[in-house]
This record gives C-alpha cells, structure tokens and sequence, in this order.
C-alpha cells in the first residue's frame, strides 16, 4: 500500500513538471506569435539585430541551394541574417520583394503600408488573399511571410510615412527599398535616406519614369533628387486613368529584381554594377541597362552645400498627395459643376442634355451608362476631327429637339471627376467657335460617385 502511495506521487510529480514546462513553453510561442501580429502605429525603438555566429543544422538544410553558389557562400547567408530591409509599400512591388527576402533569410524585414487590402489589388499584391480583405495590408504582409519563414522578424507599420516619422525609422534599418507610387513619397524616402547615409533600392513603375530599377545613394552614386531635381508637375501625375497593369508584367517583375539587388547588397557582395538604372519595356519584352548620371555636386540633398539638411513638406514641393489614390482636381468654379444627385433628376425629369463620358474606350468597355457619348478627353484635346464633328451633330439634333435658340446643356463625366474637369475647360474654349455654343457642367465624382450614390448595381474599379 505505502509502496503504492510513494510511486502515485512521484508520478503526478512527474506530471506536475511536465505541466510547468508546457505551461512555460506555451508562454513563450504565444510571446514570439503576439510580437509578429503587434502592428504598429507609430515608430518604436527596435533591439539591434545581430548577424548569427553560425548557421544551425535546420539553416544549412533551408538554405542549402544558395549556399552552394560561390557568391553568396555561408559568409553571405551570414550576413543575410544580420541584416534588416525596410519595405516601404507592400503593394505589387513589395509583396514579390518581401517574399523573396523572407525566403533567403534575411534577419529582420520592416513592412510599412498605410493602407487596407481591397479586391482589387489581388491580382498583382500576391501575399495578400481573399481572406485578408479589409485588413491592413502591413499586417497581412508581415503573416504571409512568417508562413514562408518563422525564422525572419518581421514588423508591420501601419503608418503613412512622413517628414516626422521617416528619419526616426529608416535609422533603424539597413537597406531601404522604395516600392511606393506616388512623386512626394519617393522625394521624402530618397531625402532621408540620403540623411542617414542608407543605400535605396528603387523600383518603379510612374508613367512619366517608365519601369525602372535603381540603387541610389550607394558606393558615391547619384541620390533621386541628382537625376530628377525637380517633381513633375501635378497635373501630369494626377489623373482618372489609373493605368493598366498585368500583375506579372511590372510589379512582379521589378519586385523581383528590386529582391535580387537587396539580396546583393545585404549580403555583402559590395559595389558590383551600381550607377547604373534598368529599364523594362514589358511591351516589347525588352530590358535596356542604362548608365546613371554621376552624383551631382549641386544636388540639394547629396551636393557640395545641400539646401535640403532635414525633411520638408514633400506634398507642398510635388504639389500633389503622398498616396497612391487618386487625388481631387479643383480646376472650376461650382457653378460649372453638378452633383450625381442632381444630375440624377435630370434625368429622371427627362431633361434634353447629351451626358458626354470622356474616359478612354477600354474602361468604357469596363461599364458605362447606356446613353453616354463617349469622347476619350485626348481626343478632345487633340481636336480629333471625326470626334468634334460626331458631338457637333449631337448638338445641333438637341437644339432641333429644345426647338429654341437656347444653349444645350452638355454634362461631362469621367471615372471619378478629375479628366472630366479639364474636359469641361477644353469644351468651354470650344463653345461658340469650333462648336455651337453649349452650356458644360462636370459631374462631381464621376461615375465611381454614380455608383457610390445613387446606383449601387454600378460596377466600381
Ligand atoms: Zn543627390
């Protein structure tokens, strides 16, 4: 019986044991799990991140294709993990970057975006998943990649960059790779790389740049500002017309190379063919290596005697928004403008007018309301003459049909209400010389406003 006692509790000992250390080890894979899901809104203080003194067995098994290549070798893959990239856009060009970071073994990765995933970005913003709509698009990043390697630390900001944070942030990493898409953020990016003396590594796909790769501010080459000393003017960068874009043909594969230059530099393969800038015709399916203008002694960030010593206002020196949505136009007075509502009862009031949709046949193709006249905005522009002719017979049919020596109304509309303003002041030039006179007015919003609300059986893209 005694016998029996003793042996019982030396087993539930036992188990008493065995239930503290899950207890404990449960402990710390909910704190390493929780520190990966922690997003972050504002910039904290990062531990330093040291390079692994050796590679573990699981290391050697993980990595073993790219150890073999005599340019990376254990040294390189060394150095991978001591080294820390910041992403500054997980969006078409940082989903392939983070991906290909994570896999190679790169210590720590800094995935910044300040927006959500929607449908639409699925196509090209490939960590993301259905599942993942509405959430932040950093924190979905920052899962995908865990799946992909446990190993790497990886810190979602869901943070828009700016002139107080950017500084604070890119000190704390290595390497910076600029996958945003819009003019003031790569002005600020570059001017605050360039203040912490960190390599950029820049892909991009701007229409007024083309497809592009470059590695500014590394081994005494040019910095952003060298090569484009002054932004684009706004009206350039801010239009309806988003663009289109085949997933793999841009993001995906400027991503990929913006991967394999990070890969380069992080794990020490020093300069190798920097001052140089890729080019990337997906069109023609053509690459076109071009060498990059040196460093610029009068540059105002990198130069002899820099004018710009600490961040700006990067919106106030583009003109134009630090986001990648597309930024409101205010080119006319309200007078020449129409709400969606009432436009909508002229129309349900049967009023004579001829609706004018000024957005490129492709997205006309997309959807369009059933009696529009479409004229792209280039073509008016351009005064295409069959275009012009075409509304000109429109207009004299509805002055036959108002049986008056009125001036018809004409009400312009476009995706989302920018193209349609310019569209207004084009017809408003033409009134009574090139056309028939014409009262114009754009419809605020556009046709996304249409859908928004009144018909929400509109498709919206
Ligand atoms: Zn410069």
């Amino acid at each position: 019986m005694a016998q029996e006692v003793c042996s019982l509790k030396a087993r539930l000992e036992e188990k008493e044991k065995e239930i503290v250390d899950l207890k404990n080890k449960l402990a710390q894979l909910e704190k390493s799990h929780a520190s990966v899901l922690e997003l972050q809104d504002k910039v904290t203080p990062l531990s330093p991140l040291t390079a692994k003194p050796a590679l573990s067995n699981e290391d050697i098994m993980r990595y073993s294709r790219q150890l073999l290549l005599p340019e990376l070798g254990v040294k390189g893959q060394l150095n991978l993990s001591g080294a820390s990239v910041l992403i500054v856009g997980c969006g078409g060009l940082g989903c392939p970057l983070a991906q290909y970071l994570a896999a190679a073994g790169v210590g720590r990765l800094g995935l910044l975006d300040y927006d959500e995933v929607e449908l639409s970005n699925l196509h090209r913003q490939v960590l993301h998943g259905e599942e993942n709509q509405g959430q932040a698009k950093a924190l979905s990043a920052a899962r995908a990649v865990k799946r992909l390697n446990s190993t790497v630390e990886c810190i979602p900001y869901h943070l828009q960059l700016s002139p107080e944070n950017a500084l604070q942030l890119i000190q704390q990493y290595d390497i910076v790779a600029d996958c945003s898409d819009n003019v003031p953020t790569r002005y600020l990016v570059n001017d605050a790389c360039v203040l912490s003396g960190k390599p950029l590594v820049s892909a991009s796909a701007l229409r007024m740049e083309g497809q592009q790769l470059t590695v500014y501010n590394y081994c005494g080459g040019p910095c952003y500002r060298c090569l484009y000393p002054l932004p684009p003017p706004p009206e350039t960068v801010t239009n309806c017309s988003d663009g289109g874009v085949l997933g793999v043909a841009v993001p995906g594969i400027m991503g990929c190379f913006q991967a394999l230059e990070v890969l380069k530099i992080a794990s020490g393969q020093g300069c190798i063919l920097y001052q140089q800038l890729l080019m990337f015709d997906a069109q023609g399916f053509r690459f076109r290596p071009i060498r990059l203008r040196p460093k610029q002694a009068d540059c105002a960030v990198c130069g002899e005697s820099p004018s710009v010593t600490q961040l700006i206002d990067y919106e106030a020196f583009c003109g134009s928004a630090a986001t990648d949505k597309c930024r409101k136009l205010n080119l006319l007075s309200k007078d020449q403008r129409i709400t969606v509502q009432d436009y909508k009862s002229v129309v349900d009031n049967s009023g004579l007018h001829i609706l004018l949709d000024v957005r490129p046949l492709v997205e006309v193709n997309i959807c369009h309301l059933p009696f529009s006249l479409n004229i792209p905005l280039s073509s008016l522009e351009q005064r295409k003459s069959e275009d012009i002719q075409l509304l000109q017979q429109r207009i004299v049919q509805l002055k036959q049909q108002m049986a008056g020596d009125c001036q018809p109304p004409v009400y312009v509309i476009c995706k989302l209400g920018n193209d349609s303003q310019k569209a207004v002041q084009v017809l408003e030039k033409m009134s009574g010389s090139e056309l028939d006179s014409i009262t114009v007015k754009d419809v605020c919003g556009g046709l996304m406003a249409w859908a928004m609300k009144i018909d929400p059986r509109f498709p919206q893209y």
